[in-house]
C-alpha cells in the first residue's frame, strides 16, 4: 500500500505595512514571483505556493517590514553572517 504524500507547508511571508516605505526591493528581489507590488507600492503576497522560504526578501528588506516563516537552513546562515559583520571602521559591539 502507497504511504499517503506528505502535505508541503506553504511558507508565511508577514508584511508589516506600518514600516513599509514601498521600496519594491522585496519583490524585486523574490526569485520566483511570489510577492508583487500594488497599485500603492505596497507588497503583498501573490502566491505563496511560489514562496521558495529563501528569505531573501527579508534580508533585502531595508525596513525590518516583511518576514518569512520556516526559512530554509542557507537564509539564517546568511542573516547571521550579516549580522556578524560590521561596516568597516565600525568597532564591533565590545571592542
Ligand atoms: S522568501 Fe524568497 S521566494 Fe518567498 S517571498 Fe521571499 S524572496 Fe520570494
Ligand atoms: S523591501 Fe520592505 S520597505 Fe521595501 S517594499 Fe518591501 S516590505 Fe516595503
Amino acid at each position: 500500500m502507497a504511504e499517503p504524500q506528505k502535505k508541503k507547508a506553504i511558507p508565511k511571508v508577514d508584511i508589516y505595512k506600518a514600516w513599509c516605505k514601498t521600496c519594491g526591493i522585496c519583490a524585486a528581489f523574490c526569485p520566483t514571483g511570489a510577492i508583487a507590488c500594488d497599485e500603492a507600492g505596497y507588497p503583498y503576497v501573490k502566491d505563496a505556493r511560489k514562496c521558495l522560504s529563501c528569505g531573501w526578501c527579508e534580508i533585502r528588506c531595508p525596513d525590518f517590514a516583511i518576514t518569512v516563516q520556516q526559512k530554509k537552513d542557507e537564509a539564517k546562515k546568511v542573516r547571521e553572517s550579516f549580522e556578524k559583520e560590521s561596516p568597516e571602521g565600525t568597532p564591533a559591539p565590545g571592542e
